[in-house]
This record gives C-alpha cells, structure tokens and sequence, in this order.
C-alpha cells in the first residue's frame, strides 16, 4: 500500500511539474525580453519622429519656397530675354532676378543647416528601425518556441493525467481520500518517504516520536507530517 502511495506521489510530482512547464514555458522570458526590447525600441522612435517633425516641416518650407523664389527668377530672367532696350524698368526687373537668385541661395543655405540637423537623427532612426525589425523576428521565433512547449507540455500533462487513474485505483478509497486532500493542501503531492528523520516533502525534521512510531509501526502504516501534513511512509 505504502508503495503504491509513493508511486502516485512520484507521478503527482511529474504532474506539477509538468503543469508549470504548461503556464512557464522555457522560451517565455526569451518573449518577454523581446516584447520589451520591441516596445522600448518603438518608444524611441516615436520620441525620434517628435524631434524631427519641426526639423522636416521646416525643410518642406525652406524648399517650397527656394523653388519658389528660383521660378519668379527664371520668368523674370525669360521676360528680360524677350525685352529689347534698355530702361529703368528692365533694371529693376534684374536687381529683382538677383534679388530672388540670391534669396534662393539663402534659402537653400538655411535649408543644408536643417539638413545637417536632420541627419544623426536619420541615422539613429535607421538603427531603431533595423533593432525592432530584429526583435521582431526575434519574438515571432520565441512566441513559436513558447506554443511549441506549451503544447507539448500540455500532451504529456494529458498522458500523466490518463496514467494516473490506475495508479490511483490501487490504492484504497479511504487512504486516497486522505492523500488527495493532503495534496490539494501541498500543492499537489500528498505524500513522502520518512528519510533520516526528516519529511521527504517539505525536508522538515519530523518529532522524534513520530519518527519512532513509524519505525516500529506495522509495515503500511501512515503518519502525517506536522509541519506540511504530508502523508508519510517509510
Ligand atoms: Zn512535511
């Protein structure tokens, strides 16, 4: 009898075993670490398109209006081809062509300075870029990893479940009962071997007197552990 009650504690010990692999799966802190790396990656880029908002909004601007101040050159220029003659409205049109000529200059100076802003913050977001496209794949992989395990735990949680019904069935319904409550108290394993006077369960040392009884009792008898109310055998 006393066999048989190890031999279902070993199995429960499997069991427990087996159903934290089922809710901790190995690969689960890989995933956890490439969730957060992902998440911090995404934080950092969403705090790098802030910084550069202003920096692109104003370079549109300063382009627009290069563009802009470089066409009224090219059709004051094409007017004044087409002018013959000189005059003091032909001069102004040319001091305007230069004006417009030197303003797109400035602009176009202005506009390289934004660009020379521009740049390390491009390039950082690059590597933000290629870092989450990294963790990204890294998760894809750890998520798999963690559904394999889960279900493969979960298969072998199903087959120790199915095994223990007859490991149970050889045992009477009376100790059963106590084994059963003992391990809901335990958290899953009912009962352990008496070794050098200390529980095989919870490793406390057991009363001398429990320990005696035991030695001299009858072959099958049970006591419980005072400590974590483990049945135990020797
Ligand atoms: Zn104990």
């Amino acid at each position: 009898m006393t066999e048989a009650l190890l031999a279902l504690a070993d199995h429960d010990e499997s069991i427990v075993r087996t159903r934290h692999e089922v809710a901790h799966p190995a690969s689960q802190a890989d995933l956890d670490a490439t969730v957060a790396e992902l998440a911090a990656a995404t934080a950092a880029m969403r705090a790098l398109d802030e910084d550069r908002a202003p920096l692109t909004a104003r370079a549109g601007e300063l382009e627009r209006d290069a563009t802009s101040a470089r066409d009224r050159a090219s059709a004051i220029a094409r007017r004044l081809d087409e002018s013959t003659g000189a005059g003091r409205e032909l001069e102004a049109m040319a001091h305007e062509r230069d004006a417009l000529v030197a303003r797109g200059d400035q602009l176009d100076e202005e506009l390289l300075g934004i660009y020379e802003l521009l740049e390390p913050l491009d390039e950082q977001l690059e590597k933000l870029r290629a870092t989450a496209l990294d963790a990204a794949a890294r998760r894809e992989r750890a998520e798999a990893s963690v559904n394999d395990e889960r279900s493969s735990a979960t298969a072998r949680l199903d087959a120790l479940a199915a095994a223990r019904v007859a490991l149970a069935g050889a045992i009477d319904a009376a100790t059963l009962a106590r084994y059963d409550a003992a391990a809901a108290r335990t958290g899953g394993i009912g009962a352990a071997r008496l070794v050098n006077g200390r529980c095989g369960g919870c490793r406390l040392a057991v009363p001398a007197a429990i320990v005696d009884q035991l030695a001299h009792a009858p072959e099958g008898t049970i006591v419980v552990c005072d400590e974590c109310g483990r049945l135990l055998t020797r």
